[in-house]
């Protein structure tokens, strides 16, 4: 064997295992006959650049595919890439200096594919470097025509199951966007606005009414007052005139009327709010559109046409001041929708837009046949299934997306969507390959594209090999995944798995936590706490990082990023890359019988294997790698290496070739038990040993090894020598004149002689042992003060005494002495007597080791 290094060379020794590995080694084989399992990877966002929390998502991932694929399954670690969508497309308007409708349709998307390409590769390259397992032989873009083409088939084919619907239909609209959003898509702020009170004209005078939105005014359909309102009983069913726009709208009553807020009269507008667009429903009230796309107000607002929502309120607000409408204002804390992507308040706009039926019991069941990681984590989804009140709204007034595959007849309007056998295509491009039932076979092309979550909802059928393949492979076994995408990804997938195949998508959720800064607030540049992968890839490298991964605790729990952590982890490789160093010329595979040591050693290993194996199978890294450390550096390190040493050091025989094996064993085993969390140094060992990868072997089995009870005390024994060397101050190899252990059993001694570099004689039961008194030592400091004048005579007469005459008087609580024909009475504290220890008549120091009494000869 080559001479092993002092230092563990981690930039070196991973850079060179990122070379070396074969990515086919953890390909999926479709044909394999051992059980799957499959993981429903999330496809990032390809902008920017791979970050810590992906690196620590990415990381739990890797853990349980490398386990998995030792523990015997065909498993496919996919990577995706979720290409489409709103942050590509602003990052293309940011980067060219251009808005999306100053460029060509086809030439916006062309910069988006190539912006997205290339964040791909800077992915791909932070992935290697941190020594991923993924199956490269199942990556998809969902940008390219291979993905899409299936996107668009489960749209056809929930169109054709009247599960996608076309309506017109209030929906979330971010005017800075553009588009359409989800409900799933809207966050919640909280912000302070004013509250208007103004006068709406009744028929007997006025009413007064409360709004935060003066500038719906021109949208107000209707007044509404709470049914019990003994003060506005007599409005309802009458009308009231708008103020300034001046027409007339009816007075009804609904329960769900807040008495208590403003006046206790609302104005009902299309729409200020969700509750607006419920009444609007309920009440079958009509539509007035006082908002465009942009925000912007429209002609019915009169004067105030073109004007942003901002100024609209500020101008509308000053003209019924003027005019006395508006007499009071008040301070008032709102919860505001916000888009998520740009944070802008959002609207709700009516619109012809597409839909997905949500079925919120269905996706509740659904959910119940999933295990959830952890299990808390499924409330999350089923409150948000709870308050789903519309369909999932999923065209999109944007560019870089999977076009919606339909045409409108430009003579009759019907909407015509594409078969099957006709996709992919993009209807602004192709026409379709038929006329339309009227004959027509002139068509305008649907230009509205889908909600990117259309697109990675279907990631789980995907990877399964849906729709093409006969052999597919739903459910897969695992989706890892965010908190904060609950709502979105998993609802989604569930709901479009369900729809398409009836089935559940995965056996199992694994809910991960976000990466924190060391300050522990969310990372990000601003706060000037942000770490990048490749930074640690550098000072530590990327088995430190897996390893912080690792340790992060229980899965859903957020973890903050720590260098101690790092440092800890670095450590821990020089650690094992020293025993690695030490073992490497002494360890040796033999078949010899292990001795009461070895066994010990031996039993704790099968104690780590079952450890290590529960903690992977309950995705409890922290539990692993806490054992493997204890157990590294505890177990074999402190313990048993210093106890074999002797043997190993020795001339060979039975027992040199036991501890050999024995050593062999461990840190083999250990490197397979590490080989997930830390694939390039247990792959640096382990192949040096082996000349195999790591990465190939299976997980470790238990040998059936009970902790020997012998090794055990042996292993505690030498514990008690060093201890009682240290004490007394001598040297740990320092030689003592003979060592006696009594055990209920015998031992064997080589490794305890070795240890306490002195003989050791093991004998079983219990030694015969004598306390006998040696010497008398009278305290002056109690004599003094109480005999004054006469206590140096007692101490005389102490003194003259035997030891052995003392001790037995002062067991039974009182000392005599003669001074001077008198008899005094010494109190027993004033005397200590020196007691020596004796066994056959010898002196000696005992230890009471658990069962073992070991006698040290003085
Ligand atoms: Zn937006
Ligand atoms: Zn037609």
């Amino acid at each position: 064997m080559s001479e092993v290094s002092k230092e563990y060379n981690f930039a070196s020794i991973e850079e060179k295992w990122v070379d070396k590995w074969q990515p086919s080694a953890y390909y999926f084989d479709w044909d394999s006959k051992k059980p799957q399992y499959i993981i429903d990877t999330p496809p990032p966002y390809p902008t920017g650049n791979f970050h810590i929390g992906n690196a620590l998502n990415w990381c739990y991932i890797d853990f349980v595919a490398r386990y998995k694929r030792m523990r015997g399954y065909n498993v496919m670690f996919p990577q995706g890439w979720d290409c489409h969508g709103l942050p590509t497309e602003v990052k293309v308007e940011e980067t060219y200096h251009i808005t999306k409708n100053q460029v060509p349709r086809d030439e916006f998307r062309r910069l988006c594919e190539q912006l997205t390409m290339q964040a791909i590769e800077r992915f791909h390259q932070s992935m290697g470097r941190l020594g991923l397992s993924i199956d490269w032989s199942n990556e998809y873009v969902t940008m390219k025509p291979e993905y899409y083409v299936r996107t668009q088939k489960s749209f056809v084919r929930m169109y054709e199951n009247g599960q996608i619907y076309q309506a017109e239909h209030p929906v979330n609209w971010c005017p800075r966007c553009g588009t359409a959003i989800a409900f799933a898509e809207v966050e919640y702020d909280s912000r302070t606005t004013n509250l208007n009170y103004m006068r709406f004209l009744a028929e007997d005078g006025c009413v007064e009414i409360a709004t935060t939105r003066p500038e719906l005014l021109p949208a107000c359909v209707a007044v509404a007052v709470n049914p019990e309102d003994e003060r506005y009983r007599k409005y309802i069913g009458k009308e009231v005139r708008v103020p300034l726009f001046d027409y007339p709208v009816p007075v009804f009553a609904d329960p769900a009327v807040d008495p208590n807020f403003g006046t206790g009269i609302v104005m009902i507008c299309t729409f200020g709010d969700r509750q607006d667009v419920r009444w609007w429903m309920e009440h079958h009230l009509p539509l007035r559109q006082a908002l465009d796309r942009e925000g912007k107000l429209t002609e019915i607002a009169g004067p105030y046409t073109g004007l942003s929502t901002e100024e609209a309120k500020k101008r509308i607000i000053q003209d019924m001041q003027d005019k006395g409408i508006v007499f009071k204002q008040e301070p008032l804390d709102q919860n505001v929708g916000l888009c998520w992507r740009c944070k802008t308040p959002i609207e709700i706009l009516s619109g012809r837009q597409w839909f997905v039926r949500i079925d919120p019991e269905e996706i509740k069941k659904t959910s119940e046949e999933i295990e959830w990681v952890p299990p808390h984590m499924q409330v999350r989804l089923k409150n948000w299934a709870d308050s789903v009140e519309w369909d999932w709204c999923i065209s999109r007034q944007r560019i870089f997306a999977t076009p919606i595959p339909v045409w409108y007849c430009r003579r009759c309007g019907e909407p015509l969507v594409a078969e099957e056998k006709w996709l992919p295509l993009d209807p602004t491009r192709t026409s379709p390959p038929v006329k339309c039932r009227c004959g027509s076979d002139e068509f305008v092309p649907e230009r509205d594209v889908l909600d990117t979550w259309m697109d990675s909802s279907i990631s789980a059928l995907a990877v399964a090999g849906w729709p093409d393949r006969a052999d597919m492979r739903m459910p897969t076994q695992l989706r890892p995944q965010g908190h904060d995408i609950i709502r979105t990804w998993a609802f989604y997938t569930i709901l479009r798995s369900k729809a398409l195949t009836g089935m559940k998508p995965w056996d199992t959720i694994l809910i991960n936590g976000m990466a924190l800064g060391e300050d522990g607030h969310k990372m990000s540049k601003s706060l000037n706490n942000f770490i990048r992968p490749e930074e640690v890839f550098e000072t530590n490298g990327a088995d430190a990082l897996r390893q912080w991964a690792a340790m992060g605790g229980a899965p859903g729990n957020d973890i903050m990023f720590q260098w101690k952590e790092i440092t800890a982890a670095s450590r821990f490789q020089q650690k094992l890359w020293s025993i690695y160093r030490f073992s490497a010329l002494l360890m040796a595979k033999t078949s010899e019988a292990p001795g009461q040591v070895d066994r010990w050693l031996l039993g704790e290993l099968d104690s780590l294997i079952e450890a290590t194996t529960k903690a992977m199978d309950h995705f409890q890294f922290d539990e692993a790698i806490k054992a493997i450390r204890a157990f590294a550096w505890e177990v074999l390190a402190d313990n048993y290496i210093e106890l074999v040493k002797a043997r190993l050091y020795g001339s060979d025989g039975p027992e040199k070739r036991a501890a050999q094996n024995t050593l062999y064993t461990a840190i083999e085993t250990l490197m397979r038990l590490m080989a997930p969390i830390a694939p390039f140094l247990s792959e640096e060992i382990y192949h040096s040993m082996m000349k195999e990868s790591v990465h190939l072997q299976s997980w470790p089995e238990t040998s059936g090894t009970a902790v020997d009870p012998e090794g055990l005390a042996i292993k505690e024994i030498a514990a008690a020598l060093r201890r009682y060397k240290a004490e007394r101050g001598l040297a740990l190899n320092a030689p003592l004149p003979g060592i006696v252990v009594y055990h209920p059993s015998i031992l064997e001694t080589t490794d305890l002689q070795g240890v306490a570099n002195s003989a050791v004689e093991s004998r079983t039961g219990k030694p015969e042992i004598e306390l006998k008194p040696v010497a008398v030592r009278p305290q002056m400091k109690i004599l003094g003060p109480r005999f004054k004048d006469r206590a140096g005579k007692i101490i005389k007469a102490l003194s003259a005494m035997s030891p052995v005459g003392i001790e037995r008087q002062r067991a039974s609580g009182q000392i005599r002495v003669e001074v001077e024909g008198e008899t005094v009475d010494v109190p027993t504290e004033a005397v200590e007597v020196v007691v020596e220890t004796l066994s056959a008549g010898e002196a000696v120091d005992v230890l009471n080791v658990g069962s073992a009494t070991v006698l040290v000869r003085r």
